[in-house]
């Protein structure tokens, strides 16, 4: 499998540092109001990483963050007038639901930073300690020119990045032995939320936090850190300077980074005022389009926002529905005891040889659109190669095929307007409670009032499904 590692500057080979498996540690947002689908991009991505990797049969461990301290929480809790932490709260649990919704699977471990204080005033200390941190007036700075390996990963030379903060230290950060010099440890200011340490009370800067919750849920050494391109530098490279200099041993194996999302071109962002939230696409269609439209291209190339290329997306995805639905109703019709015939072994051929398409993308450093190109081709043999008189076992191995292919990505086969609608389901459910007790006027009632509805019960082979009419 190979990686683009930004370290490097080229895809290499992955080899985890413990066989068969993975530890990945993904930076996750600062929590102060509704994730946008800027943000979703890392989150997608990501997740489609780790599931693969779990298609493979590495056991992943991984790690995201929600940053729940910070200017923007403090800010937003003033306004509002409240605490810091209803806000991060509030926010956690919406960017959880949006997660739900588009399919990302809870991270192994969310570690908050506001829960995580201890450690990273021990790694402040330690840095002191070793001579690449100090304190001055309550506030802690690394001293970036006792690292060695400063800038390797965003490819910054140290001349350079001082040339551009010389206009910096003459403004009000004299203190600081050094312009390129970071914040680890502020003092309190009033009104803010803050912490007891060695250096008086007050709150540790952002890029503590992912050095300390990296090691403590993963390790010394990541195989994998992963983060939206605007990361690499400076919150990245700052994460190196800390835990190598802390640790004494590589931070990270491989760095991934994914491209922005862009609108009209230009960066999505809350500061620009240009942004969707989760929350309003989500209005206008089941999110499921949203994952495979990022899908649809590879993380590391840009991708545009528009209505457009959402439809194309979205009708994209329903032709591979639409193909996996025709496979479950051929599946309900065929007879289960029919074995594979001799003029069938072409066809299973063709299949195995679009998965092996689908997998060869997905090692070329996640390439989700060739994969995705590998899953209509499948929808296509489909189409013309399977029907009613094919045999049990090619229906089936076409349908689980498609399944498993689209799982992988975070796509649910079936058509989410419906696995959304509860309330349908619910009453489905109690039908069957109604026929399970043998009361079947109550499960005619039922059936009669989804019907004044505009529902229509079906009975399957996979229990009881519905549709609009
Ligand atoms: P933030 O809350 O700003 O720290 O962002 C959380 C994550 O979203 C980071 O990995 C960012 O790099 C990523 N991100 C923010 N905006 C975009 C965007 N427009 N496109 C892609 N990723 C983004
Ligand atoms: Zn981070």
């Amino acid at each position: 499998m190979k990686i683009y590692n930004t370290l490097n500057n080229r895809k290499e080979e992955f080899v985890p540092i413990n066989e068969g498996k993975v530890g990945m540690y993904v930076c996750g947002p600062t929590v102060y109001n509704l994730i946008h689908i800027g943000n979703a991009r890392p989150m997608i991505v990501f997740d489609t990483v780790r599931r693969y990797f779990e298609y493979k049969g590495y056991e992943v461990n991984y790690v995201s963050n929600f940053t729940d301290v910070d200017d923007k929480i403090i800010k937003a809790a003033n306004e509002e007038g409240v605490d810091a932490s209803e806000i991060s709260e509030r926010y956690i649990k919406e960017c959880k639901q949006d997660m739900e919704h588009m399919n990302v699977r809870p991270a192994t471990t969310h570690p908050k930073a506001t829960e995580e204080i201890d450690g990273m005033i021990d790694l402040i200390q330690t840095l002191i300690d070793k001579g690449f941190a100090y304190e001055v007036n309550g506030t802690v700075y690394y001293r970036v020119k006792a690292f060695q390996g400063y800038g390797k990963l965003s490819g910054k030379n140290i001349e350079d990045m001082e040339a551009g903060h010389r206009d910096l230290l003459v403004d009000g950060e004299s203190e600081k032995e050094d312009g390129l010099d970071f914040v680890l440890w502020k003092p309190k200011k009033e009104g803010e939320p803050f912490w007891k340490s060695p250096w008086g009370d007050g709150r540790p800067g952002w890029h503590t936090e992912c050095s300390v919750m990296s090691r403590k849920y993963i390790g010394e050494t990541l195989d994998i850190h992963a983060g939206g391109e605007d990361l690499i530098f400076p919150h990245h490279e700052n994460e190196i300077a800390q835990s190598e200099a802390a640790n004494g041993v590589k931070f990270a194996n491989y760095w991934m980074h994914n491209a922005f999302l862009n609108i009209d071109n230009r960066k999505m962002s809350k500061s620009l005022g240009n942004f969707f939230t989760v929350r309003d696409i989500e209005k206008k269609f089941p999110l499921q389009i949203l994952r495979f439209f990022m899908l649809s291209v590879h993380y590391r190339s840009p991708l545009n926002f528009s209505d457009t290329l959402v439809q194309s997306a979205a009708n994209g995805l329903d032709r591979i529905l639409t193909a996996v639905e025709r496979l479950d109703e051929i599946l309900g019709k065929v007879d289960k005891n029919t074995e594979l015939k001799a003029e069938e072994e072409q066809v299973v051929k063709d299949i195995d040889s679009f998965v092996a398409k689908y997998e060869e993308a997905m090692e070329d450093d996640f390439n989700t659109a060739d994969a995705i190109a590998a899953i209509f081709e499948l929808v296509k043999l489909a189409n013309v190669s399977v029907n009613e008189s094919s045999s049990y076992a090619l229906v089936k191995k076409a349908y689980d095929t498609i399944v498993k292919l689209l799982d992988v990505l975070g796509i649910n086969a079936k058509r989410e307007e419906e696995s959304l609608d509860s309330k349908v389901q619910e009453l489905i459910d109690q039908r069957q409670e109604a026929r399970k007790n043998k009361d079947f006027a109550k499960a005619d009632e039922i059936r009669d009032q989804l019907l004044a509805m505009g529902i229509e019960l079906k009975d399957t082979r996979e229990g009881v499904k519905w549709k609009r009419i």
